[in-house]
């Protein structure tokens, strides 16, 4: 179980992660890369293209 750095909601990462998996946070929909530290989950701000997506 790992809290969300945005608003410390508990995200669950699935029992099947890998790491670098992107996970969302349910409450304020942040996402977020999964690292891995030995038996622990930690969180990183993913890499986010924006909202320039052109076209
Ligand atoms: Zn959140």
């Amino acid at each position: 179980m790992v809290k969300c750095p945005e608003c410390d909601a508990e995200i669950k990462p699935p029992s099947d992660s890998i790491e670098g998996e992107i996970v969302t946070c349910q409450d304020c929909g942040a996402s977020y890369e999964l690292v891995k530290e030995g038996k622990e989950y930690s969180l990183r701000p993913a890499q986010t293209v924006g909202e320039d997506w052109g076209q």
